[in-house]
């Protein structure tokens, strides 16, 4: 999501912009999704290392910092009020210049033999350090700067990310200005944006980067809460049409009666919640939370049964256009033995057969439509709409949000998630939203059973693999990277590339395919289609197939480098395997260097129980550490993590009240900036 509405320029401005950014490089930055001025600016380092020595502190491209010893006599020049100081210095064993441009009062501190820490910019050619900062204190001298660590791509090494960036913040850093009114920072001990950013890039040491990431992430965290809070003041005050109690009751009960199965107790406990809350005045915001595989989406669908039966229409956002479909044909099913008329919205459908579901929509004959977040891009309108089931939106409402706005103010919200989050969390998070959790899972579900091994005995797991492959069976293997990074190497560190070049020889005579993010989604679609219909019998990929179709015959998947995954994201992905009638069998090649990635290893062998999963994940989220992560749960920002920062999290749904239900934010010129960024996604007619 666009978490910077209020700089537009820098995100409409191109990276080649940025002196030493050539077409080929902006090439390789797309590859890490960034394609404009901006997107580099908050492309945050996901780790630091400390500077070596000094001497080594001064390869580095961009901002440094070293600690100095002044070795000879000053030269100052004076006119005005400007000044410059050259002063040789001794960094190591190295002889260089220190430059110090108006700061005319330094010329009494800087006396011979004197230790300073200076941060500022090196410059080879001229032997000479342009000091932006100087300082003298103990603590500063004992403490080293921190390099900045970035994800990057094969051939994109690091330091070259590091120059971007640095010269990044040399050109446009004049051009950032503060999204955050003055008073605001003042009141939060903030430091200006433009500060922020060369900190959260180039810290001169760890507190001033927690500063600087403190003040980045409460601004995300900010414009995050006002858009949620803002959006649920908007629709407090509709009135709508109540719907008969008797009529939801009696839908549902139609559906349920014509299940294969009966309701667990969990899912009829989640259904009469519901079906409570659709009889309100008020809009529901319920989140329905529980383990793949536990039913939620036959809770939604009495849910759906219910509405219609009252005279509502529903539309149904599942997180692909796959799973779209796979959902289109079991609610057809269910749905349509209850009387229920269903249809879906794709992307490959004809023109004539869009504007049929279109038209039905509109004239009231089709009772519920299912499609991607882009339903609520579609021209479409409905007659009247009075459920929007968000199935694992990832982007945390933003779809539903564009949906409710556009196609229906009143309607009620249902938000699936197949990653629990504990519910003082969800309200922090989301307002006042009602959350419904399912523990239990259906009888006869049989477990996968979980084998961690050390990358060397690849072996064993691809022995597993072979067997399950010529019992008939298919098979998932998983790599944390699209592409090696060249400076970490061993079979964990395995992109899927090399992966599936790799396995094209391990396992001839089987058909491979290769499906990762950052491949159009038409070819991801027909891969899965594939997979899903047998004739692609080994799967290499990234965590995109976390969220994905059912594919029952698939029972065996290796996860190389799972020290690298999150708790939820190994979930997740073994929920995949499981679904069939033959047992699963699940490896994970791990060679975790911390203790919370051992603990991770050790919880998905010992449990599956999904809950007890989410909640050892929250506990044991290393900062940093994890790749890839998508919580599907929790919310995504360029820098915040929602889990580490609670508290500025707590501190901004505070303040966001605070403000929304003031006049000073809709009035006063200060905050025009903040509140544009709250109201710019009322503007947006794409989806973002
Ligand atoms: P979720 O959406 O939570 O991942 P689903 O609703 O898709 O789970 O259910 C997973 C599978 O379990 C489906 O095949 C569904 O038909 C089946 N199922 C759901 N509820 C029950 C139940 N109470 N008893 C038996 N099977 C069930
Ligand atoms: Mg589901």
């Amino acid at each position: 999501m666009n978490m910077h509405g209020a700089y537009p320029d820098l995100f409409q401005t191109d990276v080649t912009r940025i002196p030493g950014v050539g077409p080929k490089r902006a090439v390789r930055l797309a590859r890490l999704g960034i394609d404009n001025v901006a997107g580099l600016l908050f492309y945050a380092p996901f780790r630091y290392e400390e500077t070596a020595s000094s001497v080594d502190a001064l390869a580095a491209e961009g901002q440094t910092s070293v600690v100095a010893v002044v070795s000879g006599p000053l030269t100052v020049r004076l006119w005005g009020k400007r000044s410059t100081i050259y002063a040789p210095v001794r960094v190591g064993g190295r002889e260089l210049r220190a430059l110090f441009f108006n700061q005319p009062y330094l010329r009494h501190q800087l006396s011979v033999g004197r230790q300073v820490r200076i941060t500022g910019r090196y410059d080879p050619k001229a032997n000479t350090l342009v000091v932006s900062r100087c300082d003298w204190r103990r603590d500063e001298l004992a403490n080293t700067g921190l390099i900045p660590v970035y994800h990057v791509t094969e051939d994109l090494p690091v330091s070259a990310l590091r120059s971007m960036v640095a010269s990044a913040l040399r050109t446009f850093g004049p051009q950032l200005s503060d999204d955050l009114p003055g008073g605001l920072r003042e009141r939060f001990k903030l430091a200006p944006l433009r500060a922020a950013l060369d900190q959260l890039h180039f810290p001169a040491d760890a507190e001033a980067l927690r500063q600087a990431r403190r003040r980045i992430v409460f601004e995300e965290f900010l414009k995050f809460q006002l858009r949620m809070q803002g959006f649920r003041k908007w629709r407090q005050n509709v009135s709508r049409p109540l719907l008969h109690e008797d009529a939801l009751r009696r839908g549902a009960r139609a559906f349920v009666e014509q299940l294969p199965f009966p309701l667990t107790r969990d899912q009829d406990n989640a259904m009469n919640a519901i079906l409570a809350d659709l009889a309100q005045e008020r809009p529901m915001h319920r989140l329905l939370q529980g383990d793949v595989g536990c039913g939620k989406t036959a809770v939604a669908l009495a849910a759906a049964a219910a509405v219609a039966r009252a005279g509502g229409q529903i539309a149904y956002m599942a997180p692909t256009g796959i799973l779209a479909a796979q959902q289109l044909e079991e609610a057809r099913r269910l749905l349509g033995a209850a009387g229920l008329r269903v249809d879906g919205v794709f992307g490959g459908q004809s023109t004539a057969q869009r504007q049929s579901v279109a038209s039905q929509l509109a004239d009231g004959t089709l009772d519920m439509v299912i499609g991607t977040h882009a339903l609520a891009a579609q021209a479409l309108q409905f007659a009247r709409l009075r459920l929007v089931i968000a199935d694992e939106q990832h982007r945390f409402g933003v779809g539903v949000r564009k949906m409710l706005r556009e196609k229906g103010r009143e309607a009620d919200v249902l938000q699936l998630s197949a990653t629990p989050i504990p519910r003082t969390l969800a309200l922090t998070l989301h307002g006042d939203i009602k959350v419904t959790t399912i523990r239990e899972s259906p009888p006869g579900r049989k477990p996968v059973r979980t084998q961690w091994l050390r990358p060397n005995e690849e072996a064993v797991a691809l022995k597993l693999v072979r067997r399950e492959l010529s019992r008939g069976h298919q098979a998932f293997l998983i790599a944390p990277r699209i592409d090696s990074d060249p400076e970490e190497a061993g079979v964990g560190a395995q992109s899927v590339r090399t992966l599936h070049e790799r396995m094209t020889e391990e396992l001839a005579g089987w058909r491979i395919a290769l499906i990762h993010g950052a491949m159009p989604e038409m070819d991801r679609d027909r891969i899965m289609q594939m997979f899903a219909q047998g004739e692609i019998h080994v799967l290499v990929a990234t965590t995109i197939v976390e969220v994905g179709v059912s594919v029952p015959n698939a029972n065996v998947m290796v996860v190389y480098g799972a020290e690298r995954f999150g708790l939820a994201t190994l979930h997740q992905l073994r929920g995949r395997i499981g679904r069939g009638v033959a047992a699963a069998e699940c490896v994970l090649l791990a060679d975790p260097k911390t203790a919370a990635a051992t603990a991770r290893l050790r919880t998905m062998v010992d449990t599956q129980d999904g809950f007890l999963i989410a909640q050892r994940d929250l506990m044991t989220r290393g900062p940093g550490e994890i790749l890839g992560e998508r919580q599907s749960g929790l919310p995504q920002f360029a820098v915040g993590d929602p889990i580490r920062d609670l508290k500025i999290m707590e501190a901004a749904r505070d303040v966001a009240r605070e403000l929304l239900d003031g006049d000073d934010f809709w009035l006063l010129p200060e905050y025009g900036r903040l509140r544009a960024a709250v109201l710019s996604e009322y503007d947006q007619h794409s989806d973002s």
